[in-house]
């Protein structure tokens, strides 16, 4: 199958509106006649569900947890990006477009980038007009900050909470739609399974994860909004129930899976303390707004942080990028945390941290405004750590925390299956190699509220759709799949923990496919990523019945799935002979470390076709034009 992006033509500036022109529209009259079915509740699925519900189709909405509520989008700390300019400081729709082309290593499309940083605007007053209790300034106008990878100040927050409120807002939008009954709302249900019929979409099973029983369910077409795959790393900054298991089950149904290797390491997070953690905490990278990071430039270096003199203190992230300082984006502050820590000069009782220091911000502005911007970040760290960051600089060290890669996706959002569609941090567009801070909440809601209740009226206005049930065969053929596989997880009776296994696994992705990668280590994580897996497929102790609670069931499904797709992202990275963004191959740098990319040859999207179990998947290439930004080495100097 040939990649087809559906990029509108015309100037890039006006390609949305033509394709919104272009776009065949669903009389309203003829709306309620359509099913959907969203799967996922975060700010993409949520604002997906409840826009679509508006204007008139019937959505059916699932998600994990016991409330749409807790979906992962609610840790999101530091902010929301918007080409505003209210901080009159240069920014506008191009710079934008621009910085997040540039933040993301040339490895985007222009047209989505451009249509992203467009609706940007939209987004804010949207949420405005939803009641956000965004930050303002003393005028009463919105305030801003900066955030990695950007020299303007464009990034709307409610202090160190915004994607709990943004995700309020969009829950109220959803709940209003289920008090009109155009919501059907499922939680506590894990999708499975996408069924196809006639080479479309036509609906998913779903595990009720409190009684156990599978159930099916038919629309007219699917919708994914079920974020990233960070935990495969097993530690990671994502919450404990995200998974792949959605999005890997519609790849091995023959939606293409677009750069699974681009994964984000952020790095500012509290660092691992402890053998049998199972989560890693973010400090928002908005902090580095204020906080300092360094050194000592002695390596060994073990006094205090209060007893190295100024003098002795490597702020190296300002030495080295004037013009960004602390602020460079994500990829390089974390590649030189390791570079710091690989030369002996890590702090606190590892060795694997750096300092994020206030006392300079808190002499310039006072304890109190500090407080003011960040005072439930501090909090977090104290109850953390013991330490109080006022008196003491923060440790932090790079952990994984966003995923770039995800199902390959057209300029409509729609997938290489027909009629399924993909949404926020599930989907690979936008972000490139690097994922600039503050615009994933960007992109979950411009694609959510902005994107998908116009394209998929589009398809739904287009295409021949005659009714399916779920008494259809293809529905009782996925049930029968998945009860087999469940079955089989139940019966082995092995004597090591889910936990165990997956734990391993991160420590492999990580050592081998982490930070930095090179096509030794990663060949030798691919054999013992299959090892693993053969492993446990022997050993693992999957306790309870599946006709019942059993979150050990769960689990295993997820992990089963993780280690069939960690191997896809060694095999992504192993394909990518260059760095670029967060993915950082050893052998291709630049004399000063930073990553080389290689735009002859990998001037592209990776997209893999699932071949069959234990079978080398087929490799796809979407080349990427840029006719609007010139191909160039990114430099934060
Ligand atoms: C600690 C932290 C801080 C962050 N801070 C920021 C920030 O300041 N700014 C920013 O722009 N970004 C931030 N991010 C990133 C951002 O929060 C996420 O990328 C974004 O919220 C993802 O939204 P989503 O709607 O795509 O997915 P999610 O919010 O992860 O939602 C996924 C949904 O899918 C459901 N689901 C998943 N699998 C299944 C399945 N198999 N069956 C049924 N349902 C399923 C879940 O139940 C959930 O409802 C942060 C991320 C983290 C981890």
């Amino acid at each position: 199958m040939t990649l087809d992006a559906k990029i509108p033509g015309g100037p890039l500036t006006e390609k949305w509106d033509r394709h919104q022109f272009e776009l065949k529209l669903v009389n309203p009259a003829n709306k309620k006649k359509f099913d959907i079915i969203v799967v996922g509740t975060g700010l993409a699925g949520a604002s997906a569900a409840a826009t679509m519900a508006e204007l008139g189709y019937n959505v059916k909405n699932f998600c994990i947890q016991d409330t749409p509520r807790r979906a992962h989008s609610i840790a999101a700390q530091g902010g929301i990006n918007a080409a505003k300019n209210y901080a009159n400081d240069g920014d506008s729709v191009w710079r934008l477009f621009y910085d997040t082309i540039k933040g993301g290593d040339f490895r985007s499309r222009e047209a989505n980038v451009y249509r992203l940083a467009q609706l940007s605007t939209q987004i804010i007053d949207h949420c405005v007009a939803q009641g956000i209790p965004f930050a303002r300034d003393y005028g009463g106008l919105l305030d801003n900050r900066s955030f990695g990878g950007a020299q303007v100040s464009r990034t709307f927050y409610a202090k160190g909470q915004t994607g709990q409120q943004l995700l309020l807002g969009a829950y109220s939008a959803l709940m209003r739609q289920v008090a009109k009954g155009k919501v059907e709302m499922f939680p506590r249900r894990e999708m499975l399974d996408l069924v196809i019929v006639d080479g479309k979409a036509r609906g998913i099973l779903v595990r009720n994860l409190i009684t156990g029983k599978l159930e099916t369910y038919a629309a007219h077409a699917v919708v994914l909004a079920t974020g990233g795959y960070g935990n495969a790393y097993f530690l990671s900054t994502n919450a404990m129930s995200c998974n792949v298991t959605a999005a890997y089950r519609a790849y091995k149904k023959g939606a293409y899976f677009a750069n699974p290797c681009f994964t984000q390491i952020h790095p500012t997070c509290i660092p691992v303390h402890g053998t049998y953690q199972s989560k890693l905490t973010l400090m928002s990278e908005s902090l580095r707004n204020d906080g300092r990071v360094w050194v000592s430039r002695q390596p060994g270096d073990k006094r205090p942080p209060n007893q190295i003199p100024e003098s002795e203190r490597d702020y190296y992230l300002e030495r080295k990028y004037p013009s960004f300082g602390n602020l460079v984006p994500r990829d390089v502050a974390s590649r030189n945390a390791k570079e710091q820590c690989d030369q002996g000069k890590g702090v606190g009782e590892t060795g694997l941290a750096v300092y994020l220091d206030f006392a300079d911000a808190i002499k310039r502005d006072g304890k109190d405004v500090i407080e003011a911007r960040y005072g439930n970040l501090f909090q977090m760290y104290e109850k953390i750590t013991g330490e109080n960051p006022y008196e003491t600089p923060m440790q932090i060290y790079p952990a994984v925390h966003y995923t770039m890669g995800g199902l390959w996706v057209d300029y409509n959002l729609m997938s290489t299956i027909d009629g399924l569609f993909v949404l926020g941090e599930a989907n690979f567009s936008d972000h490139g190699a690097n994922r600039l801070g503050a615009s994933a909440l960007m992109q979950g809601l411009a694609d959510g509220y902005f994107i998908i209740p116009y394209t998929i009226g589009g398809y739904l206005a287009g295409t021949e759709l005659p009714e399916v049930k779920t008494d259809h065969d293809a529905f009782a053929k996925s049930k029968t799949d998945v009860t087999a596989q469940a079955e089989k997880l139940l019966s082995i009776n092995g004597h090591r923990t889910v936990d165990e296994i997956h734990r391993e696994l991160g420590m492999i992705l990580w050592d081998y496919c982490g930070m930095s990668r090179d096509m030794e280590s990663l060949e030798k994580a691919l054999k013992m990523i299959r090892e693993l897996r053969a492993r446990f497929w022997k050993e693992v102790n999957v306790p309870g019945s599946s006709e019942d609670l059993n979150q050990s069931l769960e689990k295993a499904g997820r992990v089963a799935d993780f280690l069939e797709f960690g191997e896809l992202m060694v095999l992504d990275a192993l394909n990518r002979e260059e760095s670029c963004g967060c993915h950082f191959n050893l052998a291709c740098q630049t004399e000063d470390h930073e990553a080389l990319r290689d735009d002859e040859n990998y001037c592209h999207v990776n997209a893999w076709e699932f071949k069959g179990k234990e079978q080398a998947p087929a490799l796809h290439t979407e080349p990427l034009m840029f006719e609007n930004v010139e191909l160039s080495q990114r430099s934060y100097k």
